[in-house]
């Protein structure tokens, strides 16, 4: 036995976690090939850099040859893993996601990992201890134990549970203390086993609720999805706010979990998760696992391992679930599928909407895409037919699309942002014991802070952007780098003690509607009223214990949540985003507003919708109004494509931030000379150019892009600019980045 070799091949090519787009070769140590076979997606223990340290790396392939000497090649140190932790289509995919992002593979199969695992911990449920009666046990008397009483309390419970013996869990529970078990144990009256510990379901033993009869568009798209099930395809379900399309994907779950199969349900929030997972349980009675940031590694890894081993059925999580490894996946489902958050933006740059589909593709399964607003990509891809568009025009049950309304605001007398009418119409809405959403997307009490003696402003030392005053917390605070300092109450140029606000934020308008409305709760959303763990969820209780109520709140309003009682909503300044200098601007507020306005008249009450705006006539804001989102897409991606943006085109951009001014600018300009040989076709560079602000956390950035019709010129253009930068950053204190299909232009 000892003299077959299980390893052939000398080498093994490993993938390290550095910013390097290249693997390292080890030799693999005869006495180990005579051990293990070694595979790609397995652990290894490698010494790394100039001191030899101890890293963790990942087997990317074995070799018969490497392209350094012998001699040069160091030994590998030690083997992590019995097999791979990763499954065959999800190490393709990292593979292919390292290419088509121009990232470096190492942190592109790190990122892929559990912290956990990354450090190079054990890929294994951690045990735990188990207590069970020996056959004496059981036939032991208690009354013999009297003298001891702890230990004739367990003696008893051992057993009563002499089936299934106690768990920890169990054994806390029923307040037992374990350390007497070994006592028992010496009197061979127990034994202890250690087991794999699960991850105790969330469940809250839900009542299984009946499924509603499924209206005709429903039932059509839910037939259309059942027939892809078997192979690989995507499926646009376009369906307006409230339409059940949530309901149309229980279906579907529901089939697949028939079968055996698991489900990956993406969601762009965390917030939504409990949400989604309480609708979930309702339904299906299987574990359903949570992935999301808001985890302790630990926990990370048990969630990790149940879908692994196929020990769970459902997953629901954010942007990274889309790297869990699974035993036997059937379906993906992106929910919200617009949302810019699917995208990572900053490090490895992925769209996790886009690697869910080559994920599918790799695994020949289909791919569900779900919104009320779906992205123009998508849209452009289920127009030429590549998607199959399932529209749901009509909001299921009886609840009624809203409808919208402009505030011309125009010479108005404004109330702290209100028009008149505005304020009334509130008014009447509270008064028929409803509720009311306000929406602007900006938090923080005042954007500015002036001074009325000399015209000072309150701006960040790192960037170039002024500070957000946040009254509450006594702050000033910069929302680009995340610097804070005290709020001031003398101005520091000319010490007048006359400083004001401009313009209002979340927590003004709570203020104000705190006075407008005095006997009405004032509910806040937004990223600093629900930074504590479970505040949304508390927040979101508080709204359906009150008839009346008023909510307000920034974007987070806009994703997905289900407020029965809200008949009203106002858009405070739909004007936003209109001149936007990013050609994206417009699609994301449509998307916005009628997100937003989608959270009125879910149930039987027909909801209504405020836009105050300067612009009532402009083309865009009354397209939205008048006909809806899908007409304003149309008409949206019409004139992409008339200017060759994206969908029509892709495009690259490279980034670069120095702490000297100048600097990545140059960087960027010495690289558009060094490609211009390589630009071919219908490609076209264009900058380099200086990012909207400048400055931020104290690096001047500047941004080259590089679009063009044809994916595999480009990315041969990008792989040389890759290599190129990897060279001229190396002794230079100016950081890059590709981001391959950006958002944020
Ligand atoms: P969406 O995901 O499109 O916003 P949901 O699936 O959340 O819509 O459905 C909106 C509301 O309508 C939910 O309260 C849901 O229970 C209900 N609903 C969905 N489908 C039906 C149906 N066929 N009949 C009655 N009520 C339904
Ligand atoms: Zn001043
Ligand atoms: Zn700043």
């Amino acid at each position: 036995m000892q003299d077959t070799l299980l390893t052939k091949q000398p080498y093994v090519k490993v993938a390290l976690n550095v910013p390097l787009r290249a693997t390292f070769d080890y030799k693999i140590p005869k006495a180990l090939a005579y051990r293990h076979e070694i595979y790609p997606g397995m652990r290894v223990k490698v010494p790394f850099g100039s001191g030899n340290r101890q890293t963790v790396g990942l087997v990317i392939e074995t070799s018969d040859q490497s392209d350094f000497p012998d001699q040069q090649i160091k030994s590998l140190t030690a083997l992590l893993d019995d097999s791979p932790i990763i499954d065959k289509a999800l190490f393709d995919l990292c593979a292919w996601a390292a290419r088509y992002y121009h990232h470096p593979i190492g942190e592109v199969f790190f990122h892929a990992l559990p912290t956990s695992l990354r450090k190079g911990e054990s890929a294994d449920f951690r045990s735990e201890t188990w207590w069970f009666a020996t056959a004496e046990g059981l036939a032991t008397e208690l009354e013999s134990l009297k003298r001891a009483t702890q230990q004739k309390a367990f003696l008893e419970a051992l057993q009563q549970h002499a089936s299934h013996g106690l768990s920890p869990h169990l054994i806390s529970i029923l307040e037992l203390n374990a350390s007497v078990a070994k006592a028992l144990e010496k009197k061979g009256l127990a034994r202890s086993e250690q087991r794999a510990f699960k991850q105790a379901r969330e469940t809250h033993a839900h009542q299984k609720q009946v499924p509603p009869t499924l209206n005709n568009e429903q039932a059509a798209a839910t037939k259309a999805l059942l027939a892809m099930r078997d192979e690989f395809g995507v499926a646009l379900l376009d369906g307006i706010t409230g339409s059940g399309k949530t309901e149309v994907f229980l279906r579907v779950i529901e089939a697949m979990l028939k079968d055996d199969k698991q489900v990956l349900v993406m969601v762009p929030e965390i917030g939504l998760t409990p949400q989604t997972l309480r609708r979930f349980e309702s339904r299906f009675n299987t574990d359903i696992v949570l992935m999301h940031s808001n985890m302790t590694d630990r926990e990370r890894l048990d969630a990790w391992l149940m879908v692994e081993k196929g020990d769970a059925k459902i997953i629901i999580g954010t942007r990274s679930a889309v790297f869990i490894p699974t035993l036997d996946l059937g379906l993906i489902i992106i929910d919200e599928e617009h949302d810019a958050s699917y995208k990572q933006h900053e490090g490895f740059r992925y769209h996790a909407r886009d690697l869910a589909i080559k994920r599918a593709q790799g695994l020949n399964i289909p791919v569900l895409l779900a919104s009320a607003t779906p992205s123009y990509e998508s849209l452009a891809n289920a127009l030429q037919k590549r998607f199959s568009w399932l529209k749901l025009r009509q909001r299921a049950g009886e609840a009624e699309l809203p409808v919208m309304e402009r505030i011309d605001l125009r010479g108005q007398s404004l109330q702290q942002g209100f028009s008149e009418l505005t304020l009334e119409r509130m008014k009447q809405t509270l008064e028929r014991k409803e509720q009311v959403l306000v929406f602007l997307n900006r938090r923080g009490y005042a954007p500015t802070l002036m001074c009325h003696q000399c015209g000072w402003i309150a701006d960040c030392d790192n960037c170039d952007a002024n500070l957000t005053v946040h009254k509450r917390a006594n702050k000033l605070h910069c929302h680009h780098c995340d610097s804070q300092k005290a709020l001031i109450h003398t101005c520091p140029e000319c010490h007048s003690e006359e400083l004001f606000t401009v313009g209002e934020g979340t927590e003004q308008v709570e203020g104000v509607l705190n006075q407008f409305f005095k006997n009405t709760p004032i509910l806040r959303i937004d990223r600093d009223s629900t930074q504590r763990k479970s505040a949304l969820t508390q927040i979101t209780q508080k709204i359906h214990e009150h008839d009346q109520a008023i909510l307000v709140g920034t974007q987070m309003l806009a994703k997905g949540h289900h407020f029965p009682n809200v008949t009203l909503v106002v858009i405070m300044d739909a004007d936003v985003g209109l001149f936007s200098s990013d050609f994206r601007g417009m699609e994301r507020t449509a998307q916005l507003i009628t997100q937003v306005s989608g959270r009125a008249g879910r149930a039987a009450k027909r909801g209504h919708v405020l836009l105050q705006t300067y612009h009532p006539e402009h083309p865009a804001i009354e397209c939205l109004c008048n006909q809806g989102y899908e007409a304003f897409a149309m008409d949206g991606l019409r004139e992409r494509q008339q200017l060759s943006m994206p969908p029509f085109c892709h495009q690259v951009i490279i980034r670069a931030e120095s702490a000297q001014e100048q600097q990545a600018m140059g960087l960027l300009m010495q690289l558009r000379n060094e490609l211009s040989v390589g630009v071919s076709g219908d490609m076209q560079m264009i900058g380099p150019y200086a990012a909207i602000i400048v400055r931020k956390a104290g690096q001047h950035r500047a941004l080259l892009c590089i679009k063009g019709s044809q994916r595999a010129q480009l990315h041969q253009c990008i792989a040389m600019a890759a290599q190129w930068l990897e060279q001229n950053t190396k002794n230079q204190r100016i950081r890059f980045a590709i981001d391959v299909d950006p958002l944020e232009t």
